[in-house]
């Protein structure tokens, strides 16, 4: 019925184009994408038909990266976010196993409707301590403490001024709020300012959204200067540690900690998917901000994690309170790594975090670098629109505790044969 003779190389550049044309027909829409990934399957290997999976999960040593059409390679994983790489650390997987035993499968209902148990509990409180501040609560994702958090906390007569690299997670819980929006430029302080002179007299209340790292670019947000600006203008700022909770701060506190400003940050927020190798969100604040955001629909509408993902993250939390090393070792190898990629003639940008992006905005060429890394037993996915914006592109290296120096080193050859060949270093 839609004949489609536009030869795209990128999902991104599908999804722009469905955009630009103004393509809104489901029917349409979906012969796009199926046409895009089946003649992406069939043009060997291309990876933008994000057809593969990890046979047996996630793990620190080689893992087995399958496709739908049954190809197995064994390599080197980028793309987890398991910092610590506590998913196969056998005392964080014993005690999920006993809590399993303990309190069974799922929990059936939400927090409000009494889905939770002690283990949740403790979560709470642990985390709340943690990132100091009064309560926390925990939601089941990462994504939905953002949609539900945000969505609720403004009102209709406030202003969200929110970084222009924020996941989205953040934006989409901007879009069901009730206030109005802008952005400002990605870590520029004097935008931000800019703008808050402009508006804070035009609404009630402004809330200004950040993230402590960014998980496209790896680069930290400039906080100090941030929360400087609450000496001029009156605004209430909200963080997003979900990079930096567990592997930021001596034990894990989190980069508003370590950066000393908790006390000017109002709500932070984290994942628990990441460095405690679990499932869930947390939002922490005062308690009456806690007691508010009970009634989002997120908190009141979800059903809990379950309690043996409930034990994996005080298991994780445990694990990086009791080893005062796993961070510290993070950092240096993400130092050491960092360091390699540089004298190879590597830019990163500014990125510093353990995520490391390699630009290459050309998508094709991204293509053919990703798919011979893939070929040479090195696995990270091609990020493209509408992970960043539509004309970039970049291979992303998420560096694990795990990641031994083997790895690394036969990585950053590889990387650099194969981008040499591209021209894109
Ligand atoms: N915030 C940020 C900054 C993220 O990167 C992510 C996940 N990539 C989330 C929130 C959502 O967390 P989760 O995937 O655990 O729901």
């Amino acid at each position: 019925m839609f004949e489609i003779s536009y030869d795209f190389i990128s999902i991104g550049e599908v999804l722009t184009y469905l955009k630009k044309e103004n393509i809104t027909n489901v029917e349409e829409r979906a012969k796009y994408i199926q046409d895009f990934i089946d003649q992406a399957k069939e043009s060997t290997g291309n990876p933008y038909a994000f057809d593969r999976y990890l046979e047996n999960g996630a793990s620190t040593f080689m893992n087995v990266v399958t496709e739908d059409s049954g190809t197995k390679k064994e390599c080197i994983l980028w793309c987890v976010n398991h910092y610590l790489s506590l998913n196969r650390n056998t005392n964080v997987i014993e005690k999920a196993c006993s809590a399993l035993r303990q309190f069974g499968t799922g929990c059936g209902t939400s927090a409000s409707s009494c889905g939770m148990s002690s283990l949740h509990k403790e979560i709470e409180k642990k985390v709340a301590k943690l990132v100091g501040k009064e309560k926390a609560i925990l939601f089941p994702t990462g994504f939905t403490a953002n949609l539900g958090s945000i969505s609720y906390i403004v009102g209709k007569r406030d202003l969200i001024i929110f970084d222009r690299e924020c996941h989205s997670s953040i934006i989409n819980g901007i879009r069901l709020s009730e206030a109005k929006w802008i952005s400002f430029k990605h870590n520029n302080v004097a935008d931000l300012e800019t703008k808050l002179n402009k508006y804070r007299s035009l609404y009630e209340n402004i809330f200004v959204v950040v993230e402590s790292a960014y998980s496209m670019s790896g680069d930290l947000s400039p906080l100090k200067e941030i929360t400087s600006l609450k000496k001029s203008f009156d605004f209430y700022l909200y963080v997003d540690e979900a990079h930096t909770f567990g592997i930021y701060g001596e034990k894990g506190q989190g980069y508003c900690y370590a950066q000393g400003v908790t006390d000017e940050v109002d709500f932070i927020m984290s994942t628990l998917s990441k460095a405690t190798a679990s499932i869930g969100g947390f939002f922490a604040s005062k308690q009456k901000y806690c007691s508010l955001l009970k009634w989002s629909d997120s908190y009141v509408f979800q059903a809990c994690i379950t309690p043996a993902d409930a034990a994996v993250i005080l298991a994780s939390l445990d694990e990086i309170e009791n080893d005062s090393l796993i961070i510290k070792e993070l950092h240096a190898k993400n130092q050491y790594m960092r360091d390699l990629l540089i004298s190879k003639g590597f830019n990163l940008g500014d990125s510093k975090s353990p995520i490391i992006p390699i630009f290459i905005e050309d998508h094709n060429k991204l293509r053919m670098a990703v798919n011979e890394l893939y070929q040479k037993g090195i696995y990270s996915t091609p990020i493209v629109f509408p992970a960043v914006k539509v004309n970039e592109g970049r291979i992303r290296l998420i560096l694990n505790y795990a990641h031994t120096k083997e790895q690394i080193d036969y990585t950053v050859k590889v990387l650099e044969k194969v981008c040499r060949k591209y021209q894109v270093i």
